[in-house]
């Protein structure tokens, strides 16, 4: 099961660049990161997100073309469902993930795809110093997919480094 916040969903425009984004906080992370912004979100907090959930929300959001998981949670295969579920609304679809890396599935099945934990002395993804990385993911039609690294992204378009970008 993933679990999501209700009342903390919210929609963004500079988490994934030139999207129009719903963001959902998702519980239980995997993350470990010093001076994590949200500790609550490492416990098994939040209601079930279930496909309806995520109709209700995007229904209530008119206008956005991209969903972000705030996390991933802690339940790999109902994570790659919903996503698919995303995708077939014709949404995009990204993740934020607190790990150093990510399976090479949820590559597969994901649009944008963060990695990297919060590490204060590098900064957030705005920071041109970051150890995170923010990747596009490229689908091919017959099922393979490749990477690019849209990080440097965040720097050009001059956001306040001082702005946190959430983990
Ligand atoms: S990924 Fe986010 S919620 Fe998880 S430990 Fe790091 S800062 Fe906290």
């Amino acid at each position: 099961m993933i679990k999501y916040v209700p009342g903390m969903t919210s929609v963004v425009i500079e988490e994934i660049p030139d999207r129009v984004t719903l963001a959902v906080d998702i519980s239980n992370c995997q993350g470990n990161c010093v001076g994590c912004h949200s500790p609550f979100l490492k416990t098994d907090v939040g209601d079930p997100l279930t496909e309806e959930v995520i109709d209700a929300l995007v229904a209530a959001n008119f206008g956005v073309d991209c969903f972000l998981f705030l996390g991933e949670g802690r339940d790999l295969p109902r994570l790659l469902a919903l996503a698919e579920h995303v995708r077939s609304k014709g949404l995009l679809v990204a993740l934020y993930s607190g790990r150093t890396g990510v399976e090479e599935e949820i590559y597969a099945a994901f649009d944008y795809v963060k990695v990297g934990p919060y590490i204060e002395k590098y900064g957030p993804l705005n920071s041109r110093t970051t150890n995170q990385r923010l990747y596009r993911v490229h689908h091919g039609a017959d099922g393979t997919f490749s990477k690019e690294d849209i990080t440097a992204r965040f720097w050009r378009r001059g956001i306040d480094p001082n702005v946190a970008i959430k983990a």
